[in-house]
């Protein structure tokens, strides 16, 4: 995963928090952002350790599969992909087990 660091001090970032905000409300994140998609918006919320700047990402595709997944996830041998614990045969590279 690309790293994401610090505006302020340049430090790399931690996750904290992945949330789906609903928007159509006042959000108390975003305040009077443009409501450009009704429904929620995914959002990735991150800390800087070094100086406690709070910052907000759109998650990467692989951060929303990952919190599909959730716990469910195993890293397949061969292609070191992330899949579901489930599958007898990596979707990414088709290494069975
Ligand atoms: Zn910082
Ligand atoms: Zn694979």
């Amino acid at each position: 995963m690309e790293e994401r660091k610090c505006l302020r001090c340049g430090a790399a970032l931690q996750r904290v928090a992945q949330d789906t905000i609903q928007m159509g409300k006042t959000s108390w994140i975003f305040g009077d952002l443009p409501n450009l998609l009704s429904g929620g918006l995914d959002v990735v919320i991150m800390a800087c350790p070094e100086c406690g700047e709070l910052s907000f990402f759109v998650p990467t595709e692989q951060e929303k599969e990952e919190q599909a997944l959730g716990a469910l996830v195993k890293t397949c041998p061969s292609c070191g992909k992330k899949h579901h614990m489930a599958d007898r045969r990596c979707p990414h590279c088709g290494h069975t087990y």
